[in-house]
């Protein structure tokens, strides 16, 4: 079995618990204005790898994922378009003794085989990019219906999530979009851990370098001081890890 991927990383430390195989799967049904990974949006880009040179890879490394709940996480671009091919490779992973996460926006159809891929994932890094519809859909192109079908499911099957959420001045960084991730936050048990990440342009120059204008040419990087901000007030309203 083959898949579409875009790089992968073998020292991950920033994607789920431990020390992380990171997977980074081409191919994304979302536009995000600031994305720093636009190279994978295109389905057709990236390199086809098979399953087993992949697994074989995992293994050989297996003995530095063992500890602090390391393991593979599967990345994007939005991973679970592919999720026949993760599912088998959770298998292979839950075999080696390593955790298995799935880092994703949300924004897929559920259909059985990404239920499959979600019942065998330990760490589900769920990516909220705003709660504001309109706001929502000016940043990524798309509508919210999916994501909140997605964690409706997520609640059923009770799933730990780390939510990552991006802070952008004018965009996500009001006392709304604040109160709106609290709220959030504290109907949803099973989420353990909140990530803030602040907007940066790190990923300008792979947008030049394919061609398209930067759409987030003039926007503001955010300062020290409102992140910290906004995450006391999060850290007080909720009993979650923030980082
Ligand atoms: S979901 Fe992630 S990979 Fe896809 S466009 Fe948004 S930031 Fe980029």
């Amino acid at each position: 079995m083959n898949a579409r991927i875009h790089s992968w990383e073998t020292m991950g430390s920033v994607d789920g618990p431990g020390m992380r195989y990171v997977l980074f799967f081409q191919g994304c049904n979302m536009k995000c204005q600031y994305c720093h990974n636009r190279d994978t949006w295109s389905p057709s880009g990236g390199r086809i790898v098979d399953l087993d040179t992949i697994t074989g890879d995992i293994e050989s490394l297996s003995g530095f994922y063992k500890h602090e709940d390391g393991g593979v996480t599967a990345s994007g671009g939005e991973p679970l378009l592919q999720s026949e091919f993760i599912s088998n490779l959770f298998d292979s992973v839950h075999n080696m003794g390593l955790t298995t996460a799935v880092d994703t926006s949300g924004h897929v159809q559920l259909n059985d085989m990404v239920k499959s891929v979600l019942g065998k994932t330990d760490y589900l890094l769920l990516d909220i990019k705003s709660f504001n519809e309109e706001v929502h859909r000016k940043l990524t192109g798309v509508d919210q219906k999916l994501v909140f079908e997605f964690i409706d499911y997520l609640k059923q099957i009770k799933i730990n999530i780390w939510l990552r959420y991006v802070f952008i001045p004018g965009y996500t960084d009001s006392n709304d979009d604040c109160r709106n991730l609290i709220e959030f936050i504290n109907l949803n048990k099973n989420i353990k851990r909140v990530d803030i990440l602040p907007y940066h342009h790190f990923g300008r120059e792979k947008w030049l370098k394919m061609g398209y204008k930067y759409p987030f040419e003039n926007q503001r990087l955010p300062q020290h001081d409102e992140i910290e901000f906004f995450k006391s007030r999060l850290k007080e309203s909720t009993g979650v890890i923030v980082k």
